[in-house]
């Protein structure tokens, strides 16, 4: 057996670290130099490549459930709470 070792220049992402990325990557709360370490670590990584497009899926069956359910149009929730302000 030969071991080879590859000199990156970009810290590589294990995989523990690639999927704990996944939602934020996904809701794009990444930064730049995240996003780019994560999507090479997806180019060298089936099993992530795969728990990705699993994920994607699952928050789209979410989200087309919400959507049958109930009247609410927008997906994501509002940044500020006043209402609870107002309420009192
Ligand atoms: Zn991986």
């Amino acid at each position: 057996m030969t071991r080879r070792r590859k000199r990156t220049t970009q810290r590589r992402l294990n995989c523990r670290k690639a999927t704990s990325l996944i939602a934020a990557y996904l809701a794009g709360e990444l930064d730049p130099l995240q996003t780019v370490a994560f999507e090479n670590h997806l180019r060298d990584c089936a099993d992530c490549l795969a728990f990705l497009n699993t994920y994607k899926k699952t928050i789209e069956l979410a989200q087309a459930f919400l959507k049958h359910s109930t009247a609410a149009p927008k997906p994501y929730r509002p940044r500020c709470p006043v209402d609870i302000e107002a309420g009192r």
